[in-house]
């Protein structure tokens, strides 16, 4: 994936969390999300969306259609 700011390549990796990690607008996030937080990995912690980073730009973007298995990560 190409940075949509500088167009550079971006690294691909994945957002990882001890708990599980949500985008949410709420400020009390919990382990079961509610309908309007989005989910950024599976219940059990293996399966992560996709994320692209832009080292020039400091830029992270979350493809919630693709998903990286932590056994793919360094
Ligand atoms: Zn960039």
């Amino acid at each position: 994936m190409n940075c949509p700011y500088c167009n550079k390549e971006m690294k691909k990796g994945a957002i990882s969390a001890k708990s599980p990690p949500l985008w949410t607008t709420r400020n009390k996030a919990t382990i079961f999300k509610r309908k309007d937080e989005i989910s950024l990995c599976n219940f059990v912690g293996t399966e992560f969306s996709a994320a692209y980073y832009c080292d020039v730009c400091n830029k992270i973007i979350v493809d919630l259609n693709e998903t990286v298995s932590y056994l793919d990560l360094d």
